[in-house]
């Protein structure tokens, strides 16, 4: 892809690391989210990420906040949290407006067809917000998640618009998991 340059710089990474965990912090606190909790571990970015099935698909997910590779969510019987891992990984997508690319629209298809999805600035902020609320959800709900439609896992927030699928509309409200 055009932009796997720059998926692999460091600076591009530390520069999306540094923002997240930084309005992570300044949200956690103002919302008085137990951010500091030892269960809790945010790794901040984690990585971009390409999803190959969206190419025909009207939406597209634009973030989501995962259990790192290398990391485990434990979990009680009763879905309570011993562990909480997250990063949160974005699309790589975004990476179109940036520096010389400078695209803010991206068309997976026919342009005259079908609308694009937008990659602007704003919108990344805004997907970042939507993710860091899942983040901060999980962490209010660490004691009572329940179980996940997919394979069992254990689940602590979620989107109203899109089921259990993360991001596919920023303006998704998101439910208590309740
Ligand atoms: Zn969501």
């Amino acid at each position: 892809m055009l932009t796997d340059k720059l998926d692999k710089s460091p600076e591009v990474k530390a520069r999306f690391d540094k923002f997240i965990k930084t309005f992570y912090q300044r949200f956690g606190e103002k919302k008085g989210v137990k951010i500091y909790e030892p269960r809790v571990k945010f790794y901040g970015f984690g990585h971009f990420y390409i999803n190959e099935e969206e190419a025909d698909s009207p939406t597209a997910e634009m973030g989501h906040t995962a259990t790192p590779e290398n990391e485990e969510l434990l979990v009680s019987e009763t879905y309570e949290a011993f562990r909480l891992p997250m990063e949160i990984n974005l699309n790589q997508i975004y990476l179109l407006n940036h520096g010389s690319l400078g695209m803010d629209t991206f068309y997976p298809r026919d342009p005259d067809k079908f609308g694009g999805f937008s990659v602007s600035f704003d919108k990344l902020t805004e997907t970042m917000a939507h993710e860091l609320v899942h983040a901060l959800q999980n962490i209010m709900n660490i004691d009572k998640g329940r179980k996940s439609l997919k394979e069992g896992q254990a689940l602590f927030s979620q989107c109203a618009s899109s089921g259990e699928r993360e991001g596919g509309r920023p303006d998704g409200k998101l439910l208590h998991p309740d």
